[in-house]
C-alpha cells in the first residue's frame, strides 16, 4: 500500500526514536507554543528534520491532562515538571452563598498517567529548554508574514526570507496567519461572550497568610477552591506548597474583540462580580495586586485544516481554539503535533500530503469533541442552581479523553485510515454528533 505503515520511512514504532535526520521529511513549524515546541520534539523523536520560526525575541495557570502527561514522561520530562507543578488533592466547589456543593478528589496519576498543572511560564520554559537540548533548530524573532505551496514544498516569508520544506505547520495561535492559505480568506476569531480576569501573585508578599479568611490557601499546602453562581465561576488555588495564588473569574462580557483582547483590569469591575456572593471570593480577589483582562475568543470550527496541496497544517489554537472550561486546549494542542510527527513518519518523504489528509481525519472528531467540553463544563457551572447535587457539578475526567495515548493510536489507526483516503480520495472531515460529548 502506498504512503502507508509499509513506506514507513525509518522503521521505528510505538514510543521509540529514530536517529536524527533519518525520515528524510523536513518541516518548517511557525510558533513555539505548546503546539508547535510538542511537534518539533516529537518530529524530532520521528527522525524528521525541523526548523521552528517564533516571533517573540525572549520567552513570557496551565493544566495538562492525563493525555498529554502520558506523552511528557515518555518524553522524560516528570522530573522537571511535577516539582513546579501544583499538588492539590481535590477542588472544593461551593454555591455563591459560600456553601461546599462538592469536594472532589483530584487524583493524579489517574488512567495511568499523572496530570501537571502549573504556572504557564514556568512549563513552557521547560519544554522551549526541552526542545533546544534534542538539537532542534529555533529561530527566534522571526515574523513569518506569507505562506505559500506548491505540490511539493510548503513555504513561508520570515523577516523576508524565503523558507521551504516538504512540510509548513502552523502553529502561530488563535490570531493565526496561516489560517488564511488553509481557508483562501480571512476569517477572525469571535467573542466567545464571556471575559476571564487573572491573577497571579505571591501570597506572603499579598498577606493572604495572615488576613483570617484567607490564609485557608496557605495553611496545609496547594489548595483548590471554586464558587459557581448565574453565569459565573470563580477558581482560586494555590501552588508551591501553598506560596503562590492563582485567581481566575470567567463571567459574561460582550466587549469588541476588535479592539483588544487582553489587558489590565479593573478590580472594582472584577469586585462588582462577586458582589452579594460569598464574601471570602472578595477578600481574595482583592488580594490581587493587579488583574489581567482576558476577552475569550472562539471560533466555529474551520471546515478543514490542512491546504489545498496540504503542504500546510494548522495545529493547535491556530486550527481549533479551546475555551478554558475544557482544560484541554493546550493538551489537544500537544497531541496534534504528536500525532502529525507519527503519521509523517509512517508515511514516508514521498507521502507528505497523504501523511496531511490522515492526519486530520484521525484528530477532527475528538478534537470536536473535547472543544465541545468546554461549553458543556462552563453551562454545567453557569447554569447549575444554588442547591444543585454536588456530583451534577463535579468536573467530569472521561476515559476517552484523559485516558488516551495520542502516539499510540497514531500508530494503531494510521494504516487503516490511510488506506481509505486512497482509496475512496479526500473528503472534508465531518463533525461529531452534539450528543456524543456525555463523560
Ligand atoms: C485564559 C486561558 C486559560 C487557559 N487555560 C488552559 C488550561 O488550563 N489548560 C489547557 O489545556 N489550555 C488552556 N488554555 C488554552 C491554551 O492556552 C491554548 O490552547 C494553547 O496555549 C495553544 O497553544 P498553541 O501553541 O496552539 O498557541 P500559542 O500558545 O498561542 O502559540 C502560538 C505561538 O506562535 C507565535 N506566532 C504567532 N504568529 C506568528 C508569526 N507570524 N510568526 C512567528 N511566530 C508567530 C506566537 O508568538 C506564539 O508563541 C487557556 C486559554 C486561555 C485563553
Amino acid at each position: 500500500m502506498n504512503g502507508t505503515s509499509s513506506s514507513q520511512s525509518n522503521g521505528v514504532g510505538f514510543g521509540q526514536v529514530a536517529p536524527p535526520d533519518s525520515s528524510g521529511v523536513s518541516i518548517i513549524i511557525v510558533g513555539a507554543g505548546f503546539a508547535g515546541l510538542s511537534c518539533a520534539i516529537e518530529s524530532r523523536r520521528k527522525g524528521h528534520s525541523v526548523v521552528v520560526l517564533e516571533k517573540f525575541k525572549e520567552l513570557k495557570i496551565i493544566s495538562f491532562g492525563n493525555n498529554v502527561g502520558r506523552i511528557f514522561e515518555r518524553w522524560g520530562l516528570h522530573d522537571r515538571f511535577w516539582p513546579v507543578c501544583t499538588h492539590m488533592d481535590k477542588l472544593v466547589l461551593h454555591n455563591a452563598e459560600g456553601k461546599v456543593l462538592v469536594e472532589q478528589p483530584l487524583q493524579s496519576p489517574r488512567y495511568g498517567a499523572y496530570s501537571y498543572n502549573g504556572h504557564r511560564g514556568d512549563l513552557h520554559k521547560m519544554l522551549f529548554e526541552h526542545a533546544q537540548s534534542l538539537g532542534i533548530e529555533i529561530r527566534l524573532g522571526q515574523d513569518v508574514s506569507e505562506y505559500w505551496e506548491t505540490e511539493t514544498e510548503g513555504g513561508v516569508i520570515a523577516n523576508g526570507e524565503r523558507l521551504s520544506a516538504d512540510l509548513v505547520v502552523g502553529a502561530d495561535g488563535v490570531r493565526s496567519r496561516a489560517r488564511k492559505l488553509v481557508l483562501g480568506y480571512e476569517d477572525k476569531p469571535k467573542s466567545s461572550g464571556y471575559a476571564i480576569f487573572r491573577a497571579w501573585f505571591d501570597c506572603a508578599e499579598q498577606g493572604v497568610d495572615k488576613d483570617p479568611s484567607t490564609k485557608f490557601m496557605c495553611e496545609n499546602g496547594d489548595t483548590f477552591h471554586g464558587w459557581i453562581g448565574p453565569d459565573v465561576h470563580f477558581l482560586c488555588s494555590t501552588s508551591g506548597g501553598g506560596r503562590k495564588m492563582s485567581c481566575v473569574i470567567t463571567h459574561k462580557d460582550e466587549a469588541d474583540i476588535e479592539e483588544s483582547w487582553s489587558f489590565p483590569g479593573k478590580m472594582e469591575d472584577c469586585l462588582k462580580i462577586v458582589e452579594g456572593w460569598d464574601p471570602t471570593c472578595t477578600a481574595l480577589l482583592s488580594k490581587a495586586p493587579s488583574l489581567v483582562d482576558w476577552k475569550l475568543v472562539y471560533r466555529d470550527p474551520l471546515p478543514t485544516w490542512i491546504s489545498k496541496r496540504a503542504r500546510l497544517a494548522l495545529i493547535g489554537d491556530a486550527a481549533h481554539p479551546f475555551l478554558p472550561t475544557s482544560v484541554q486546549g493546550a493538551s489537544q494542542a500537544v497531541e496534534d503535533g504528536v500525532t502529525l510527527a507519527v503519521a509523517l513518519q509512517l508515511a514516508g518523504k514521498e507521502s507528505v500530503p497523504l501523511a496531511v489528509k490522515t492526519w486530520e481525519k484521525i484528530r477532527y472528531q475528538r478534537v470536536r469533541k473535547a472543544q465541545l467540553t468546554g461549553e458543556s463544563n462552563r453551562d454545567m457551572w453557569h447554569k447549575a442552581k444554588s442547591d444543585v447535587k454536588g456530583e451534577e457539578v463535579s468536573m467530569p475526567h472521561p476515559e476517552w479523553l484523559l485516558g488516551f495515548d495520542a502516539e499510540k493510536h497514531a500508530y494503531e489507526v494510521y494504516a487503516d485510515a490511510a488506506e481509505e483516503i486512497e482509496e475512496r480520495g479526500y473528503e472534508l472531515p465531518t463533525l461529531p454528533p452534539v450528543p456524543t460529548i456525555a463523560a
